[in-house]
């Protein structure tokens, strides 16, 4: 048992890296390097609001590794960001760019602020001044922004809009997660979800589960849950629960996954009140007698206190961060089989990378072409994976680690340090 984490995402981080690191023999010097962010940007700045006045927002970008690439992680818009948040997140990017094999570091960043209460234009105006602060971190070589939680494609937009009218000519490799009309990737907004799914199955196959009629349960319906639970849907499984942050629903006899989305899309984004469903609460969904349980929302969902209520075989993680520590220890006795974040929600990133070379070539792939190459990475991320699991008898998370951080820690004694 790892010392008790408070919750705090980045200490969660810390402690994870410290469990896997200790399998490994590093140096102390690459081992504190490793657990310190490379650089960190706090930013304040002014936003002219509807109705005329300033608003000073405060902003984040934390690069943690610049080792193997440009560092490359999400921005996040929501009240709760903390810039120890983005430091966690940071490093957990670190760790998936890695685990799935892609020349690049982790970064994060994000703008405490709730974007449902900001119009369109407060939105636009807080995006633009945000990537203006941080245009010195920013470029196609060196840092590369996607959506997260809050931001989407418009931001994106927006954002490779602003950082291009600084350098004067259009600069699409600078963000990932654009819309196809600014040299987007196809599949890119499903990728996420897609590759959750992909695992989903190598996790099932491995426990010996049916996939035709198998049970899910999906924590959180957003870029990431919805896709998710209609790509296992279409594969076959049966998706008995569905949550946002209003709440859940759950029909034993399976819930029509692109139907519930229609009236998520229809109803501010929310399940609840969908008909002819039993409503339940998030704590409800999680404790599910299902095959799976995919949590998609944020992080800390799953802790020690409700830990011993999960009666799921499989936990794919969707979302960042969403078991702590002491949980993973509490679902290992059990005998649970996680697929962790790092590698289960790893598809969105490994698209963006594709974007990413396409962006830079202007050249584009079709759509069979980046599933397939999302598929083939996604597996043998898996793969890999696994055989360190098995051969060290640690967990997958544990395994996915040792993986990531070897990876970086030998890419740093191959540069070695400067001066
Ligand atoms: P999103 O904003 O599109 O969706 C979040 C969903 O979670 C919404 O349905 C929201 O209602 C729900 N939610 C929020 N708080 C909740 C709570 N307390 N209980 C239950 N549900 C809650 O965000 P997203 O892009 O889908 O990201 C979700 C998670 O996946 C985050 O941890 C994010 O960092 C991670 N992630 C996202 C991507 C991506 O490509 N978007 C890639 C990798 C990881």
């Amino acid at each position: 048992m790892v010392n008790a984490t408070n919750g705090s995402p980045y200490q969660v981080a810390l402690s994870q890296f410290d469990r896997a690191a200790a399998h490994l023999s590093l140096s102390s010097g690459v081992r504190e390097m490793l657990r310190h962010p490379r650089r960190e940007l706090i930013v304040s700045f002014p936003v002219r609001m509807d109705d005329g006045s300033e608003q000073i927002f405060t902003g984040y970008r934390v690069h943690h590794s610049t080792t193997r690439g440009p560092s490359k992680g999400g921005l996040r818009y929501h009240p709760d960001v903390t810039l120890d948040d983005m430091r966690a997140m940071a490093m957990w990017m670190t760790w998936k760019c890695a685990v799935v094999g892609i020349p690049y570091g982790g970064a994060k960043g994000g703008v405490p602020c709730d974007p449902t209460q900001l119009s369109r234009c407060e939105l636009e105006n807080l995006t633009r001044r945000y990537a203006t602060e941080i245009a010195v971190l920013m470029s196609p070589e060196g840092d590369i922004p996607a959506p997260d939680v809050g931001t989407d494609a418009q931001v994106m937009a927006w954002i490779m809009d602003t950082y291009s009218m600084r350098r004067g000519y259009s600069t699409p490799a600078v963000v990932t997660g654009k819309p196809l009309e600014l040299g987007g990737s196809l599949g890119r907004a499903e990728a996420t979800g897609r590759g959750a799914a992909y695992m989903t199955i190598e996790a099932m196959k491995h426990c010996g589960i049916r996939l035709e009629g198998a049970t899910v349960a999906v924590q959180g319906f957003g870029k990431v849950g919805a896709p998710t639970a209609y790509f296992l849907e279409d594969m076959g499984c049966r998706v008995v629960a569905i949550s946002d942050i209003n709440g859940g629903i759950y029909n034993p006899r399976g819930l029509d996954v692109r139907d519930v989305l229609r009236y998520a899309q229809e109803n501010g984004n929310s399940v609840f009140g969908y008909p002819g469903v039993d409503a339940i609460s998030n704590e409800e969904l999680l404790a599910l007698g299902v095959d799976v349980l995919a949590p998609c929302a944020l992080e800390n969902a799953i802790t020690s206190r409700n830990a011993p209520a999960i009666r799921a075989k499989v936990v794919v993680e969707g979302a960042n961060g969403p078991t702590t520590p002491e949980a993973d220890d509490i679902l290992s006795d059990k005998g649970v089989f996680v697929v962790p974040d790092v590698l289960a929600n790893a598809g969105g990133v490994t698209v963006s990378y594709f974007e990413w070379v396409q962006g830079l070539q202007y050249f584009f792939w079709n759509e069979p072409e980046i599933n397939a190459r999302l598929r083939e990475i996604m597996v043998r991320s898996f793969d890999n994976v696994l055989r360190i699991s098995q051969g060290k008898g640690v967990d997958m998370r544990v395994a996915a680690y040792i993986l990531a951080i070897d990876c970086v820690a030998r890419a740093h004694q191959l540069r070695g340090t400067h001066p």
